[in-house]
């Protein structure tokens, strides 16, 4: 894709004031202008070359973010089942140094979890520095499949859920992040925007082929029949944490190249604006580097 960082900002970033509907963007979209011309093996081609690029240019961004040691990033990852999170994570991050990865899957949360705070499990899995953490699911699902089925939510303080209970979630989100933000740590937020469509084709072919059988899960299905709830849900999720310091991108999910090329992209062009620098060394230090070599190469 020949696009630029700041269009791919002005087409998938959503902005931190105004309205924001999700019908602005579509999961569909495949850079079509751009590619007419190709044949689907061209394209294939082409989208792997690009990956190939982008995974290069992400190793690098990394040892820099690791040997620097000052600051982290937190990469989130939300989605509709089938929309491509885990086969992101896999492309994404296959040319890293696994030392400097963290991934976390979220899941129901256990009896413990619930007898906290909400942000409780996530905030001790966040990225140490220098690392890149990456959350499959994260605290969103908490103004997510909690405002779907808001039998979810916890014990609270008081008999009832108060009127503004989820502007609070909002609030606290966005605090949280702050905090983050402040204390040295990236946050970049993927919606992966799968269309109802293309989620019914992925489900079918799980069932189809018996060897993706296994990624099926029927609770799955049960959650398709809550589509408009989630989209409105993510709709304000959108509208509401998509801030200066943590801006959400909406990710065209249809086609897992475009998924895949564009989240690579975002995180490497990301890190890369973060205009971190190796660790230099002092002339001190390095008289004494020399003195070592000279020490080790007279065969001490
Ligand atoms: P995969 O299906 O690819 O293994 P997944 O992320 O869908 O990955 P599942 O075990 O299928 O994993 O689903 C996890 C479930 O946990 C999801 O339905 C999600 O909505 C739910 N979940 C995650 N966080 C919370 C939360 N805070 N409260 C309630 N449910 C949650
Ligand atoms: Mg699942």
């Amino acid at each position: 894709m020949a696009l630029t960082f700041k269009e791919v900002r002005r087409l998938f970033q959503v902005p931190s004031r105004g309205r924001v509907r999700l019908s602005d963007y579509d999961p569909g979209w495949a850079a079509d202008e751009e590619f007419k011309e190709l044949t689907k093996d061209e394209l294939k081609a082409h989208a792997a070359g690009l990956l190939e690029k982008n995974k290069a240019d992400l190793a690098k961004a990394q040892e820099r973010l690791y040997a620097s040691d000052t600051h982290s990033v937190l990469i989130v990852l939300q989605a509709s089942d089938a929309a491509g999170k885990d086969g992101t994570i896999k492309h994404v991050m296959s040319g890293v140094n696994p030392q400097g990865c963290q991934i976390y899957a979220f899941k129901k949360p256990s009896s413990e979890e619930l007898d906290h705070n909400f942000l409780w499990r996530y905030m001790k899995a966040l990225p140490e520095r220098g690392r890149i953490g990456i959350f499959n699911r994260s605290y969103y699902e908490d103004v997510l499949v909690v405002r779907v089925h808001p039998e979810l939510v916890g014990r609270l303080p008081g008999s009832d859920r108060a009127k503004d209970f989820w502007q609070g979630r909002y609030d606290d989100i966005n605090a949280f992040e702050q905090h983050l933000t402040r204390s040295g740590t990236l946050v970049l937020k993927f919606l992966l925007n799968v269309s109802k469509k293309v989620q019914r084709q992925r489900f079918l072919e799980r069932l189809e082929r018996p060897e993706k059988h296994w990624k099926f899960s029927i609770s799955d299905l049960e959650e398709r029949k809550y589509w408009s709830d989630y989209q409105k849900a993510f709709e304000q999720m959108l509208q509401n944490t998509s801030t200066d310091h943590a801006p959400w991108w909406v990710i065209p999910a249809d086609n897992k190249w475009v998924t895949r090329t564009l989240v690579a992209g975002i995180i490497t062009r990301s890190i890369e604006g973060m205009g971190l620098e190796f660790p230099t060394v002092s002339d001190k230090d390095r008289e004494r580097l020399e003195a070592a070599r000279i020490e080790l190469s007279a065969g001490k």
